[in-house]
């Protein structure tokens, strides 16, 4: 895995209402258990019942909030966001929770989505007189809640119709607390109850058990919730569209800790890595993995294919996005910040290298090159995903279609282009195999180009065309 130069995935939020908790330090750690869903900026509101307070900057969480800051922050309910950014928008600006005055009071909010009807959004509101100062999807959710009557789950309630598109987003007023997610359920959200009172509310579930909630359930697609210190109080705002939640989740993005659907995520990747053996057997002396979202994958193709696991890899988990680039020789030397490899165990043996993905075969090509240098004989890439051939429009910012490796490239093409001495994925029916619920039980647009969400309509048509393949 490398995320320095990938493609980013759009953020993770936390929400918990518990009256007499410190619910501030509570959603900072939250946020930690969040911090691999956005490394770029962290924020954090909270409401004493009578006034929304927000912090939020650019860093890691650790870096934006320390003891001071955190002990300002008092109330009864509490909100945060960790964010990725697309490319260029490393701005302060951007970061959330994004916040909205009105005549009403004040709501601040944390999205992790992507809205497709964006601009048409923002006319509808600039039309209705709305002032619409920032250019973010987010902003634009915040404006529709802030200029509804009634209470905040009624404006919620009011807005889903009219977004169309993948949001799991929290809420705050001065006096509510709203978790609502997208008809299609695109991206997670799970509800959580705190034994000793109170509720919370998390991207992943991973999040909950940081602060020792107990999993409830997932936010159903096109459903509201007030999240209030005794209970929930639930609407389907929206007729749920089908569930369609994003299957490269289970592959990559959630933590392997966490569960989806009820799904343990290890043990989804584990299941991928058995069923690529299956696929795709090849004759070698250990499997590797990529630490760190290759290894449950790599621990199940060693398993079903008999070959021994070994850490081949070590990974420097202290070099993060932020962390400096290469200088021109490093970057000619395909230098890998992040690995360092073990000769004594590469030395001489056949390889099985198993990632959980490739997008631009960037790393796939510094990982071989490494691993050779470091003495390996053969090195045989497997993926346990299918080849990523379309973008994604709803929150994952992916390279543009002429940038995936697999887009008009067969697994040898690629391989070659890797220097591999083989290369395959896993199949599609595999991944299903692995998941144990059918492929239509999911979004995989990024496989398929099925995309079940209608389109922003100004989107980028280069985005679908792919370069001729070179000979
Ligand atoms: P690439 O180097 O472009 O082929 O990216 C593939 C690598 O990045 C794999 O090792 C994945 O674990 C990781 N990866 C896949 N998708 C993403 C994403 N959306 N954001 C960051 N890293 C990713």
């Amino acid at each position: 895995m490398n995320r320095a130069d990938e493609p980013r995935e759009a953020c993770g939020v936390f929400a918990v209402n518990a009256p007499g908790r410190d619910v501030s330090r509570m959603t900072f750690f939250a946020l930690h258990a969040l911090q691999h869903r956005g490394q770029e900026s962290a924020g954090i509101a909270v409401s004493d019942g009578e006034r929304v307070t927000v912090q939020r900057d650019l860093g890691l969480v650790g870096d934006v909030f320390d003891e001071p800051a955190l002990r300002s922050l008092t109330g009864d309910a509490a909100l945060g966001h960790v964010r990725y950014s697309t490319t260029g928008s490393n701005h302060w600006e951007n970061a959330q929770p994004v916040a909205q005055m009105s005549e009403q009071g004040i709501v601040a909010l944390g999205h992790n989505g992507n809205l497709t009807n964006a601009d048409e959004l923002r006319h509808q509101l600039i039309e209705a007189g709305a002032e619409v100062r920032a250019s973010s999807d987010s902003v634009l959710i915040a404006a529709l809640l802030a200029r509804g009557e009634g209470s905040l789950l009624d404006s919620v309630c009011r807005a889903m119709p009219r977004l169309v598109g993948a949001y799991s987003v929290v809420a705050l007023s001065e006096t509510e607390l709203v978790a609502f997610r997208d008809p299609h359920g695109v991206r997670p959200l799970a509800l959580g109850r705190l034994p000793e009172g109170g509720w919370c509310v998390a991207s992943e579930t991973c999040a909950l058990d940081q602060v020792g909630a107990v999993v409830e359930r997932e936010v159903r697609p096109g459903e509201a919730v007030r999240i209030c210190a005794t209970g929930t109080e639930s609407r389907q705002a929206v007729p749920p569209a089908g569930a369609k939640p994003c299957v490269f989740e289970n592959i990559y993005f959630a933590r392997p800790d966490s569960q989806l659907n009820g799904q343990a995520v290890w043990e989804s990747r584990h299941a991928m890595g058995m069923q690529l053996a299956d696929e795709h057997l090849v004759a070698a002396d250990l499997v590797v993995g990529l630490p760190d979202s290759g290894t449950p994958a790599a621990i199940g193709y060693a398993r079903a294919s008999g070959i021994p696991y070994a850490e081949a890899v070590v990974r420097n988990r202290y070099v993060g996005r932020s962390f400096i680039q290469p200088d021109q020789a490093l970057r000619q030397q395909g230098v890998l910040l992040k690995f360092n490899p073990l000769p004594s165990i590469i030395g001489g043996r056949r390889l099985v290298v198993v990632d959980d993905s490739i997008v631009r075969g960037t790393t796939t090509r510094k990982t071989v090159a490494m691993l050779r240098d470091a003495g390996a004989a053969e090195i045989h890439m497997r993926v346990s995903s299918p080849p990523i051939l379309w973008p994604c429009f709803y929150g994952i910012d992916m390279a543009e279609r002429s940038e995936l490796v697999a887009a008009g490239r067969t697994p040898e093409q690629v391989a070659e282009l890797t220097g591999a001495d083989s290369l395959a994925y896993l199949s599609l029916a595999g991944l299903q195999r692995a998941l144990g619920r059918p492929g239509d039980a999911f979004c995989r647009a990024c496989f398929t180009g099925d995309y079940p969400i209608p389109l922003p309509s100004v989107a980028d048509k280069r985005r679908f065309e792919v370069q001729p393949t070179p000979a």
